[in-house]
């Protein structure tokens, strides 16, 4: 049996901004492989309130305490990505039923497509309902967002 220590994974994402449900997964991520590259991604279909590259800075400062994550910017399909960087799994945040069906479609597709496998996390019970959609949307209104994302993306969303 092959150990899961031993691998490579991607934690593919738009990141906008990043929450502390995002962290979350990145710190079991990181206990679960070797090796955990957060790969920021640029879909052009989403318009983003941080650029890629201030989602990937922002989350290069969150990750600095761990040795075995490293941050990654990246176009296009996340399964190319995920085969330039050496990693043969891919690692996602599950929330709801609503993510399940989203995702059993793409990690279905990936891996028909190219072999690669999809490790899903559930979500902490404390972050369940917490989505950077909804950061966002407090944000824009004046609310208060410091408890649902780290003290330097909660700045950074009063810089804007
Ligand atoms: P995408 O556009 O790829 O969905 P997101 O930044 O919204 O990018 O999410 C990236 C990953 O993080 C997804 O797998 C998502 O389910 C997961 N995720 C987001 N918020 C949470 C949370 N609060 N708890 C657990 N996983 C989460």
């Amino acid at each position: 049996m092959t150990d899961s220590t031993g691998r490579t994974a991607i934690f593919p994402g738009t990141f906008d901004p990043a929450t502390k449900g995002h962290l979350d997964v990145i710190e079991r991520g990181a206990r679960l492989f070797q090796s955990l590259i957060v790969a920021v991604g640029d879909n052009p279909e989403k318009e983003s309130l941080f650029s890629q590259a201030e989602r990937a800075e922002m989350i290069s400062e969150l990750v600095a305490g761990y040795p075995n994550v490293r941050v990654e910017t990246y176009r296009g399909l996340t399964v190319t990505f995920a085969r330039e960087a050496g990693a043969d799994v891919i690692l996602r945040g599950l929330r709801n039923a609503a993510d399940l069906q989203f995702e059993l479609e793409m990690a279905h597709t990936n891996r028909a497509a190219t072999g690669i496998e999809t490790v899903f996390v559930v979500t902490s019970p404390q972050y369940a309902f917490l989505s950077s959609s909804l950061i966002r949307q407090i944000a824009a209104g004046g609310g208060d967002v410091s408890a649902l994302v780290p003290e330097s993306v909660a700045r950074r969303m009063r810089d804007k």
